[in-house]
């Protein structure tokens, strides 16, 4: 590599470094992104497909989620890596819409490079395309309409909306229920503001039965059994100690040496060991505590003295579990064992063990004033649960946005079409070059009715004719009715999305599709594979991550 002008080449970059510029920098860059764009194009909307993903390991995912399809795609182009982010972004901020942010960076880049070839300097490209994307996040604020908080019809047609997947119609309206029941009673509303933390909202899975035992548990289910058979099954009016600490004998850390020199003595020793562990437990019942979940483990002469005074214990419970419970019990997690008092007791209707398939699991049920609730996923096989969870997250998703921000956009294609439409006007009254811009911008955010035509089967030219004409005569809320290939009324057909997803998904794009676009240079060191101009269309060469993002 070589810097500097005239006479005596000036070395600065190390040897084997490859390096990038202008145009083809660009152009690479972009196919990369593209390229991660059609990978889950095809699994967009109600008629998408599924793809199926095999790792190193031979492990299966099923899935026609994007963000669960991107995480388990090995990707190593700095550009391709960069438009997966959006979709972990998207995920994380709505849970929804991660194939959608994605295929519309893909597309916004396919639609610049058309511009690049006409000689548009990116600079206007960007500049162009951060009016339209403030543009469109302020139409689309006004094309928004309200959900009320009371509406539960409505969000569970929000629930419905976003599970796309290939479930039957009165499975997604059993699903739904338990999305908007759920969500509803873990909800917290403050001076009229509604705030959501999913976190209390504790998806168990286990395979076996079917979809439609799915079920809403109003208190915590905890994947353990009760560690003794001598319990109880089932404790009624359950006081429950919370112990993050173990309730064995402890391990000296160094390696000490005991030199007992008498049979005597190592009874003495033995019976010290068994007086402390039965203070412990003595501890235990002077609370008033009638179960116990213990974060670390229960040694057999604790059980053993648990289950003789009639005390349901369950050891090694998950740190987040321990939360749940104090949560919704009204509990308090106790680290030292001798501070244990009555006032720590979380307290619960049922403490039971269930058999759920083959295995036992901890329900503990009947919480008062309850902010945390489980769900119990059941299915055929563990893809079935899996992809019935990842279809339940995006409803728990959804509901909780809708109820937050209290605004909603028509789905099927119908946003889309209507700010499409609305930003060719709007680019005619900018002018310029930016023009060209704001009109590729426009003309992307078809790719949405378009895909879903596509993935339906249907001609997706006649069909973006057909809703084009729709919108132009006034008909905000046309979109593409997936099932039949008609032109519908997308309200009517109660496709509904919080407008927090389409407006995250715009804003991810394009500032993404900025910043590749920005990038006029990449500089790869050596020891990490081939130079980017040999990649593929695909991007998977290598280049380590971060590199040339200035
Ligand atoms: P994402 O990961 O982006 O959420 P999905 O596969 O869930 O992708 O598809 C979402 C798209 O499908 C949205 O544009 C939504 O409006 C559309 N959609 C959902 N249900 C229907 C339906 N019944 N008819 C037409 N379009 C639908
Ligand atoms: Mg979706």
């Amino acid at each position: 590599m070589l810097g500097g002008q005239g006479q005596v080449p000036i070395l600065v970059l190390k040897e084997g470094t490859t390096r990038e510029q202008g145009k083809d920098a660009k152009r690479n860059n972009i196919n990369a992104a593209k390229a991660i764009a059609d990978a889950v194009r095809s699994t967009l909307g109600p008629r998408g497909m599924d793809k199926m993903l095999v790792d190193s390991m031979g492990d299966v995912v099923i899935s026609n989620d994007g963000v669960t399809i991107l995480k388990e795609i090995d990707v190593e182009h700095p550009a391709a890596k960069m438009v997966i982010e959006v979709a972990k972004t998207q995920d994380e901020e709505c849970r929804d819409g991660t194939t959608t942010a994605v295929v519309l960076a893909g597309e916004f880049l396919k639609r610049s490079e058309d511009l690049i070839d006409q000689n548009v300097h990116p600079t206007i490209i960007t500049g162009g395309f951060r009016m339209a994307m403030e543009h469109a996040v302020e139409f689309l604020e006004k094309l928004s309409e309200p959900v009320k908080s009371n509406d539960e019809k409505m969000l569970r047609e929000i629930a419905m909306t976003a599970m796309t997947g290939k479930s039957a119609e009165a499975i997604k309206d059993h699903l739904a229920t338990i999305a908007v029941n759920s969500v509803k009673t873990i909800m917290e509303k403050e001076d009229g503001k509604i705030t959501v933390d999913l976190d209390n909202i504790k998806v168990e899975k286990k395979h076996g039965g079917s979809i439609k035992d799915t079920e809403l548990i109003e208190g915590i289910i905890i994947d353990k059994e009760r560690v003794h058979s001598v319990m109880p099954k089932r404790v009624k009016n359950a006081k429950i100690a919370l112990l993050n600490s173990a309730l064995e004998v402890k391990k000296t850390e160094v390696d000490a040496k005991i030199q007992i020199t008498s049979p005597t003595q190592l009874q003495d020793f033995l019976n010290e060991e068994e007086k402390m562990l039965r203070e412990m437990v003595e501890e235990i019942k002077k609370s008033g505590a009638s179960v116990v979940i213990c974060q670390k483990g229960i040694d057999d002469l604790p059980q053993h003295y648990l289950a003789k005074a009639g005390i349901y214990a369950v050891r090694r419970a998950k740190k987040s579990d321990m939360e749940k419970i104090a949560k919704a019990t009204g509990g308090r997690i106790v680290t030292n064992i001798h501070d244990l008092s009555k006032d720590d007791l979380g307290k619960s209707n049922w403490v039971e063990e269930k058999k759920i398939a083959s295995d036992q699991m901890t329900y503990i049920t009947g919480c008062k004033d309850a902010k945390a609730v489980s769900i119990l996923v059941r299915g055929g096989t563990d893809h079935v649960v899996d992809e019935i969870e990842r279809n339940l997250n995006d409803a728990l998703g959804v509901v909780s946005i809708a109820l937050e921000d209290g605004k909603v956009l028509i789905g099927g294609g119908a946003a889309p079409m209507e700010l499409s439409q609305h930003l060719r006007d709007y680019a005619t009254t900018v002018g310029g070059r930016e023009q060209l811009a704001i009109e590729a911008f426009a003309n992307a955010m078809e790719i949405i009715p378009r895909t879903l035509a596509e993935n339906a089967g249907l001609d997706p030219i006649n069909t973006l004719i057909d809703l084009r004409k729709a919108h132009k005569s006034g008909k905000k809320t046309m979109g593409l009715n997936v099932w039949n290939g008609t032109v519908t009324d997308m309200k009517k057909m109660k496709i509904i999305e919080p407008l927090r997803v389409m407006k995250q998904a715009i804003l991810g794009a394009t500032e993404t599709a900025m910043m590749i676009l920005r990038i006029d240079d990449v500089i790869a060191s050596r020891n990490t594979g081939g130079p980017p101009g040999g990649m593929p269309p695909g991007g998977m060469g290598g280049m380590p991550p971060g590199m040339g993002m200035d």
